[in-house]
């Protein structure tokens, strides 16, 4: 209880009759079994009402340890509610790492995965793929173990499930042995270069984002980690497609303090230390802000990126920043990159919100050629008729969340209109 009633951004007011926060499995247990509606809340940071209930809402904050990692097996399971900094830290104090990272180190791992969240790297898929295990309490309140080895038939699209199969109590994750990354940032990038040389630009590191506030026609930063030994202290080029290599720490966005940004210029550093762009320490972003994001297929991310590129001066007093990134294909039903290469284009916005409901549908019309994927925790106004169409596994996602979950106590408004029930 006395939980914030709000979402990370305070643009959201959860509409829930309670919120909890229990401690263990047993009280999450009593919550779900005594509620008929129910959903879990993660760190809040999503920017719409996809995690909102009219019932009860539960935070696993308080069920967010890490318990053991499997060496032979190469994965490491937690508590559900744990957040990527802190799963972060125990890995790399044991010698291991996770494959990727999204921006920010406050997220938690379930919230995180049901919504797909996902860092940069052209073979990097979003967070949800390094999930092989997940315990999910149920509608009566008992624990279903789902695996990607154990139960192949459902697994994929029991990840990326918006909260509507149930709630998350434990995680396991493949892991890898730790490895060092280095950031150099390159400054005013031109788009011509970049988009001429697009895929050359994207796989030029181990995660490459691009960023542009859509002022001039340029990536005002470009951000390339690459993997590397800890002791690298080889120089970068000065020049990467016409971008200049930044001599010193910079923030994406501008006239904001770099100390809340990973350390760059090339100084090697342990992967959860540079695969984020915030430090778990400060504020991520600007808080202050809306956001959204659509994913579309990386084979035409240069057409899509032109297109928006014709609304700039429409864009651009409204917006923040703009991030370019690219995220590897996968099979997981509800996943924004399923069954395609994608390349994600996420916008940062003032929290102005008249003028962003007024953009999101034109740029959403300027990409609707490239059918895009929303990020399912931002804003959008794409119809779910239209998601429809643009999810080939929906309906198997709806028999599944009608055999584990038929009376719908883990489903709301956001989730019902997708289904079209
Ligand atoms: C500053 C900022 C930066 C961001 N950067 C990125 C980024 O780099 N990449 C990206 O892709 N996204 C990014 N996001 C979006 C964010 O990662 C997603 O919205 C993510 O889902 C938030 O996770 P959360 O833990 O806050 O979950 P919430 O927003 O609280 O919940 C999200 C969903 O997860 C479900 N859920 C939560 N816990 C559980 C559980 N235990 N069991 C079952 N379901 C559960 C909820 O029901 C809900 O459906 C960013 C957001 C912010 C505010």
């Amino acid at each position: 209880m006395n939980e914030p009633s709000q979402n990370w951004a305070k643009c959201y007011e959860y509409g829930a009759a309670r919120i909890h926060s229990p401690a263990s499995v047993d009280q999450l247990r009593q919550i779900v079994q005594s509620s008929p509606k129910v959903r879990a809340l993660g760190t809040r940071h999503s920017f719409n009402g996809l995690p909102d209930t009219e019932g009860d809402l539960v935070h696993l904050g308080r069920m967010s340890r890490p318990l053991a990692i499997d060496r032979e097996r190469m994965t490491v399971t937690a508590e559900a509610g744990i957040r990527y900094g802190e799963l972060g830290a125990y890995l790399e104090a044991n010698g291991f790492a996770l494959a990727n990272l999204a921006s920010l180190p406050h997220i938690s791992v379930a919230g995180a995965c049901s919504t797909a969240t996902h860092g940069s790297g052209d073979r990097n898929g979003n967070l949800a793929t390094s999930v092989c295990g997940v315990d999910l309490m149920v509608a009566d309140g008992s624990i279903v173990q789902l695996g990607r080895n154990e139960t192949p038939e459902t697994f994929d699209g029991a990840v990326v499930a918006l909260g509507a199969l149930g709630i998350a109590v434990r995680v396991t994750l493949d892991i890898l042995p730790t490895f060092a990354v280095r950031q150099d940032v390159y400054e005013d990038m031109p788009f011509d270069e970049a988009l001429g040389h697009f895929d050359e630009t994207m796989s030029s590191g181990y995660s490459v984002s691009l960023f542009t506030d859509w002022t001039a026609p340029c990536f005002n930063q470009v951000w390339r980690k690459r993997a590397t030994s800890p002791d690298d202290d080889s120089p970068a080029e000065p020049e990467f497609f016409g971008g200049r290599l930044a001599a010193h720490d910079l923030n994406p966005i501008k006239g904001s303090s770099p100390e809340n940004c990973t350390t760059q210029t090339g100084i090697p550093g342990r992967w959860n230390d540079r695969l984020n762009h915030f430090r778990m320490e400060f504020t991520p972003s600007v808080g202050d802000e809306l956001q959204s994001e659509y994913l579309v297929p990386r084979s035409r991310a240069v057409e899509a990126l032109r297109a928006v590129q014709l609304l700039a001066d429409q864009i651009a007093p409204h917006l923040y920043l703009t991030e370019v990134r690219s995220i590897a294909a996968d099979r997981m039903w509800l996943s924004t990159a399923y069954a395609r290469d994608s390349v994600a284009i996420h916008f940062t916005w003032k929290k102005e919100w008249d003028a962003v409901h007024d953009l999101m549908p034109l740029i959403e019309a300027a990409l609707a050629p490239y059918e895009p994927r929303p990020h399912w925790g931002k804003l959008f106004t794409i119809v779910p008729a239209v998601l429809r169409e643009r999810y080939p596994r929906l309906h198997d996602f709806h028999s599944l969340a009608k055999s584990m979950d038929p009376a719908g106590k883990f489903r709301n408004a956001f989730v019902d209109g997708l289904l079209g029930s």
